[in-house]
């Protein structure tokens, strides 16, 4: 019998619910272990206080003096909460978050010893950057990485570590993570944004973008995940048949949470309201032990940290709870995947969501202008947008199940495809008195009421519309939301700022007055950006026919995807609008084809090592079973026995054949991966590992997957599909 799946099994069915305390009320620990604002009056003098809020509102400089202030307040707050240690907490481009612990231990010189923490160690660090990711950029400089404080988003613990939130940029400055470019395109859409809302509000000042993600995951028993060295190394299972009922019934979507799963996601959320993530629905996900978790809306920059901390905490809470979390975009095949859907939006200083319809048609204009710019960005840089969720494991998530596909397009919903429509008539120049009474009354003031009924949601649009946001639903469930975030942000902000400049133009030399400059310009941007929008589903041939007509790009696999990234047109405009130069651009494409393909080569290791050890072993040892079977039965019957054994004697050679397609496959896909190491170019590197070895997966498992349903299943030594999304 194959002892580990079978032990594991054994612990997972035996396991009980793991007990969870919960606070009376969820508020009363909100933000408890956070350095926020009402820790910071409590620890800080009046004058940090007031820095660090002018920092964080303003983005000023804080001054160094006050960082020693800062900086002992800080610490004197995490020591009272148990911390003994504290790390800059940063983004390199590994996907994952890195710290490094220090005590605030040091020694005196006298045999005795104090806290200490001071300034410097606050607003700056230097961890080495040479064992992370950075394209090059630290070869042609300097080797020297540094960490810097970032103010705008709180301090907090995390078991006995004070974690700041931090960037990580090389000596020379280049961005060596995910914060720094993100931080700048928030800035740029911020001054882009804000000077298109004065056109409806003198009053504002300020535009921030906002973030909600769903993460969605799925949740396993933790001794059955670490019975598989597929996901144990890959996060996703290389084999694996079908079970014989899947998500088919649907009964798992918003049904009862199994109480090992909730009581893991009590805890989770408790640890969550500690830290200030201000988490907010749970549900079962369609899939077989899959869920969602989503939190109420933040600021991007916070949002993006809140998400990363938060799948860090969920490991470290599924641990306790004998679970382990997928956040892979695919860990079953013929399963649904997991995305992390990023909901997108603008809001004022003067607490109004730009992109939510007004009561007023003049408020509905300026939603009309961020709504229809926001579309245009996403037309003219869709391929763009289509490279910011690139990954190889996004990869096989798009464009099947329930995931969106690999095009990006626009749902707006039929309501307001009617609207754009109608201001498609509008008519060129100045607009005649009646015809703006008419807009006003009949189309832009229309909105709020046919809002309401807008319930034609379509779940596989990539980019859909939802009634006061955006919600970008290609993103992968492993994905750093910095990274989707400052291409969409970026683009927005460029879009606005060519919009501020047609309409400044209409009103000065054409003498239009300012609302029918809008008008104008926003009508040809309908006409314009018209092809990016798609109501239908999502899937199959008619689709990618039709956005092929349109024009639009479908690139289905990484490599392809990313090639946009490093065009001269995306460099330039990234150039222009100081997000990332040159540099930062190159190196971040060869980084993420350096990643794609590491990422198909580990997988191709693993998938062949299973293949080799465990799959074709068991099916010898269950052929010669069955040998054994046709041998007895021949000393039986003599030459009578083929009447008995004929079934066997199929079976004997099923086996052979399937063993033999396996080991072919798998000595082919060697020799494609030996050749593609061979490539020096890392984006020629990447397409070979794409074209030439990652097709062979699907042929090695194909055969795997057979020989599961037909070895005797005591020997099969992986645990099964219906056991890992079954089993609690
Ligand atoms: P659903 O999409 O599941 O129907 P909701 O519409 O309530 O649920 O919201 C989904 C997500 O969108 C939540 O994470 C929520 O915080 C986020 N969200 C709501 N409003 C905004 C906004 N203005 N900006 C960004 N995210 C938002
Ligand atoms: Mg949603």
């Amino acid at each position: 019998m194959s002892t580990l799946r079978f032990q594991a099994l054994k612990q997972s069915l035996n396991r009980k619910p793991v007990e969870v305390t919960e606070p009376a009320r969820r508020s009363e620990i909100f933000g408890k272990n956070v350095f926020n604002e009402m820790a910071m009056r409590q620890y800080l003098t009046k004058d940090s206080y007031n820095s660090v809020m002018d920092a964080v509102q303003n983005g000023s400089k804080i001054d160094r003096d006050l960082a020693d202030h800062i900086s002992t307040g800080m610490k004197e707050w995490a020591i009272s909460k148990g911390a003994t240690h504290y790390t800059h907490w940063f983004q390199p481009l590994t996907g994952s978050s890195a710290e490094k612990h220090d005590a605030f231990f040091e020694t005196t010189g006298n045999g005795s010893a104090i806290e200490k923490f001071g300034g410097g160690s606050l607003v700056q660090q230097e961890p080495d950057a040479s064992s992370f990711p950075n394209g090059g950029i630290r070869n042609t400089f300097e080797a020297r990485g540094y960490t810097a404080w970032d103010p705008t988003s709180p301090a907090f613990i995390l078991g006995t570590t004070l974690c700041i939130p931090t960037v990580f940029v090389s000596y020379t400055g280049e961005a060596l993570d995910y914060k720094v470019p993100l931080l700048r395109s928030l800035q740029i859409l911020d001054n882009a944004a804000t000077e298109v809302a004065k056109y409806f509000d003198k009053k504002v000042t300020k535009v921030n973008a906002t973030l909600g993600w769903e993460q969605e995951y799925f949740l396993i028993d933790a001794a059955l995940a670490a019975s598989r060295p597929d996901l144990v190394m890959a996060e996703r299972t290389l084999l694996g048949h079908a079970p014989a009922k899947g998500q088919q019934l649907d009964d798992h979507y918003f049904g009862a949470i199994p109480s090992r799963a909730l009581n893991f996601m009590r805890e989770l959320e408790n640890e969550c309201m500690l830290l200030g993530i201000p988490v907010k629905t749970r549900h079962n996900e369609v899939a077989p032990n899959q869920f969602e978790l989503a939190p109420i809306f933040e600021e991007v920059n916070l949002a993006v940290d809140h998400n990363l901390l938060l799948m860090d905490v969920m490991d470290k809470v599924a641990e306790r709870h004998h679970l382990k979390v997928l956040f892979h975009e695919k860990p079953f095949a013929g399963v649904n995947g997991s995305g992390k859907h990023n909901n997108w939006s603008l809001s004022t200083d003067t607490g109004v969501n730009l992109l939510s319809p007004g009561s007023t048609p003049m408020k509905n204009l300026q939603f009309l202008t961020f709504f229809v710019n926001t579309i245009k960005a996403v037309y003219d840089n869709e391929e763009l947008i289509r490279s910011s969720i690139a990954s190889a494991s996004n990869d096989h998530r798009l464009g099947a199940n329930e995931a969106p596909p690999a095009i990006i397009s626009v749902f707006i919903g039929s309501q307001l495809t009617k609207v754009l429509d109608e201001l498609e008539k509008v008519t060129d120049g100045k607009l005649s008195p009646q015809e703006k009474t008419d807009l006003k009354l009949n189309v832009v003031g229309k909105i709020p009421e046919i809002l309401l009924d807008n319930t034609d949601r379509n779940r596989t649009s990539p980019f859909a519309f939802t009634g006061n946001k955006f919600e970008f639903r290609a993103v992968g469930s492993t994905a750093n939301c910095s990274n989707p975030m400052t291409i969409l942000n970026a683009i927005v902000a460029k879009q606005l700022q060519e919009f501020k400049v047609e309409v400044d133009a209409l009103v000065k030399d054409e003498k239009m007055k300012k609302d029918d400059a809008i008008f104008n310009v926003l009508r040809e941007y309908i006409k314009k950006s018209k092809k990016i929008r798609f109501e239908g589903d999502g899937y199959g041939d008619a689709w990618e026919k039709e956005a092929a007509k349109r024009g639009l790009s479908n690139n289905k696999k990484t490599p392809e995807a990313l090639k946009v990234k490093k065009a001269e047109k995306t460099i330039k405009m990234f150039e222009e609008l100081g997000v990332m130069n040159r540099i930062e651009m190159e190196a971040r494409h060869e980084i993420e084809v350096e990643e794609y393909s590491m990422h198909i080569q580990i997988e191709g290791r693993i998938l062949g090592d299973i293949a080799r050890n465990h799959v074709i072993p068991v099916s010898i040892r269950y052929q010669n079973i069955l040998i054994k079977n046709v041998q007895g039965l021949k000393d039986i019957y003599g030459s009578d026995f083929k009447k008995y054994a004929s079934e066997q004697l199929v079976i004997i050679e099923d086996i052979s054949n399937h063993i033999e397609k396996i080991n072919k496959g798998i000595t082919q896909m060697i020799d494609a991966r030996r050749a593609a190491n061979k490539i020096e170019d890392a984006e020629e590197k990447a397409f070979a590992y794409c074209n030439e070895v990652r097709p062979f997966f699907d042929e090695i498992r194909y055969h795997c997957d057979k020989l599961e349903i037909l070895v005797d299943d005591e020997l099969w030594p992986l645990a099964k599909y219906r056991e890992m999304l079954f089993t609690y």
